[in-house]
């Protein structure tokens, strides 16, 4: 197992190897095992049933790999692991949702000679790569594959053994987010400051096991508590989120808003990637410096206009919810003061 890396990576990997579809191997280790193996429920450690062939088919011990399941190694943040919400049978799943850095990836290529999924990129309150600053794309186990790749794949459908055989990257490409219609200086200089709250949003959750809803410190807490009311039903519009009334048109186009129009509230790490990253690129950009905010910011206004638009928005028990957050408001960045 490569650093920090989900065990279906590592066993995507291993069927890549020998060349056969991962379930058929995973029958292999486990005859008398009807169903399939979901893989979301290996990762997350809450299929115990499945990790027996599983641990086999690696040639480990159950302990070994149970303790590399999220349960085990992100204990803190299995309620902020982004999932999808339901199955096709209709029952609720725990699949998750996978994303990666493609610079990560190329960078595991080139220094180990193989790429894989880290258990951090599962996380939904991290959308941006903590030491590339770009934005995640998501996917899933085994069609991750940097966008040069994923486009060369498009134009050249029929080529896809060939490129596979070079660049061991996967067949089915990933649709990865074109990118917002601004400048890439601006979107750099937004994307390191999203990738600094990220990073104080899951080190305060690594911090408060045990209290729910309070994560972070500073600019980090006052972001992610903003991303959660962003992610309430409008009291003017039942049919939409909160967030509707902030998206801005530079960093959200108001088509992929009404086509994505919902009733609230939503419970975020269930978004798409894309959607969180946009809720959490608009509060980054509500909670930054007068900079940043009027590179992106419709109203240019001072941040109390926003609370107070955003406080008038909110129906009564989010509102009072949101003012006992802010109460633990403790060290909100001078700039928005
Ligand atoms: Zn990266």
């Amino acid at each position: 197992m490569e650093r920090d890396e989900l065990i279906s990576s590592w066993l995507d990997r291993t069927a890549r190897f020998y060349d056969r579809p991962l379930q058929a191997l995973l029958l292999g280790a486990a005859p008398r095992s009807a169903k399939p193996i979901e893989l979301s429920e290996v990762d997350l450690g809450t299929a115990k049933g499945a990790l027996r062939p599983v641990a086999a088919l690696l040639g480990i011990s159950i302990e070994h790999l149970a303790a590399h399941t999220i349960a085990a190694a992100y204990s803190w943040g299995l309620h902020l692991v982004a999932r999808g919400t339901f199955v096709p049978d209709g029952h609720r799943s725990p699949r998750l949702r996978y994303a990666a850095c493609p610079h990560c990836l190329e960078r595991q290529r080139a220094d180990r000679g193989i790429s894989w999924l880290t258990r951090a990129w599962i996380l939904a309150p991290r959308t941006v790569c903590s030491i590339h600053h770009v934005p995640l794309v998501e996917g899933h186990v085994g069609s991750i594959s940097h966008p040069i790749w994923s486009d060369f794949l498009r134009r050249h459908r029929h080529s896809n053994r060939a490129v596979c055989a070079i660049a061991q990257a996967p067949s089915a490409p990933v649709t990865s987010w074109a990118g917002p219609p601004f400048a890439d200086n601006e979107a750099a200089g937004l994307h390191r400051q999203m990738a600094t709250i990220q990073d104080g949003i899951l080190a305060g959750a690594a911090q408060e096991t045990r209290r729910r809803g309070t994560v972070g410190e500073g600019r980090a807490r006052v972001t992610y508590d903003l991303v959660w009311a962003f992610t309430r039903a409008d009291r003017h519009y039942p049919d939409r989120l909160v967030y509707e009334a902030f998206a801005s048109d530079l960093l959200d186009s108001p088509w992929h808003v009404a086509q994505r129009r919902r009733p609230g509230p939503v419970d975020f790490p269930t978004l798409s990637l894309h959607e969180r990253h946009v809720l959490l690129a608009t509060a980054t950009v509500l909670t930054g410096p007068q900079s940043l905010r009027r590179q992106f910011c419709q109203s240019t206004g001072p941040w109390q206009a926003d609370l107070a638009t955003l406080h008038r928005r909110l129906k009564d028990d989010d509102r009072a919810e949101l003012a006992g957050r802010q109460r633990k408001w403790n060290k909100v960045p001078e700039s928005t003061i």
